[in-house]
Order: structure tokens, then sequence, then C-alpha cells
């Protein structure tokens, strides 16, 4: 009799996760669909489309003493012969990768002057891709956390 019971508490415990999970896996998947409506207007561009924009308008050269620019203003050191430096159209120059890490984390212009470097669409379009991939994080996350739970209960 105890097993009896024993088992069928097992099966509860076991549906009401297999029911979270379906739940899940329901939402997740209407806001993936929700994301891939064509009809919502929400175009995404990957970091990779947006960096490549981004070389397109602001090639990456070597640094040499002809550019006037002396010291990166994002983190404060000097350039040094060779650098891989971005001279923007504000003629401001930044370390290729100082400059690519605040494009993705700030809105896209000149960290000195404010000259945009990008236009607002294709940075609105960037920042509702990193919005919509730290939503699906949280997502994965909650998931793995339910799994692991459920792996308790049937060991
Ligand atoms: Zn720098
Ligand atoms: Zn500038």
């Amino acid at each position: 009799m105890e097993a009896i019971s024993r088992f069928i508490s097992h099966l509860c415990a076991l549906s009401i996760i297999f029911f979270t999970l379906l739940i899940l896996e329901i939402v997740v998947l209407a806001r993936s669909v929700a994301g891939l409506n064509p009809n919502s207007g929400k175009r995404v561009i990957t970091t990779t489309q947006y960096l490549k924009l981004i070389e397109q308008k602001n090639p990456t050269i070597c640094y040499t003493k002809k550019l006037k620019a002396t010291e990166c203003s994002v983190c404060f050191s000097d350039f040094e012969e060779g650098d891989k430096v971005r001279e923007l159209k504000c003629k401001h120059t930044f370390h290729k990768h100082c400059l690519d890490k605040w494009l993705q984390q700030y809105w896209a212009t000149c960290p000195l002057c404010r000259t945009k470097v990008l236009s607002d669409d294709v940075v609105a379009s960037y920042h509702r891709l990193k919005n919509q991939v730290e939503y699906d994080g949280s997502d994965e996350e909650l998931i793995f956390l339910l799994s692991s739970l459920q792996d308790d209960v049937i060991s």
C-alpha cells in the first residue's frame, strides 16, 4: 500500500513538472513566432550584420603617425604604430575594438562629438534583437532549472 501511494505522489510530481514545461514551451514558441512575423514590421539585425555595416562605413585602418589623433578617447591610451583603428566621418579616431564595443552598447554615435555613425533605423533594429536575445536567455535558464528538478524527482 505504501509503495502505491509513493508511486502516486511520484506520478503527481512528474505530471506537474510536465505541464509546467509544456506551458513554458508554448510561451517560448509563441514568442519566437511573434518575432518572426513579417507583419509586425520589427526588422532585426544580428551582431555580425551590425559590425559589417560599421566596417562598410568606417573601414579598419592601421594607425600611422600621419593620423592627427594620438589617443583613443574610449580607453584613454595612446595609439601605437600598427594599432587597428577606425577613423569616423567626423575625423575622430578610436581603436577598432574600443569603438565596436561602444557602438554595441550605446546608440551608434561618436563617443566624442556624438555624430551619428549608423542610421537610427539600423541601431533600433539591432537593439531590438539584443532585447529579444535577453528574453530568450531567461526562458532557457528557467527550462534548464525545471529539467534539473525533473532529474531529481526521477532519480
Ligand atoms: Zn581604445
Ligand atoms: Zn566625432
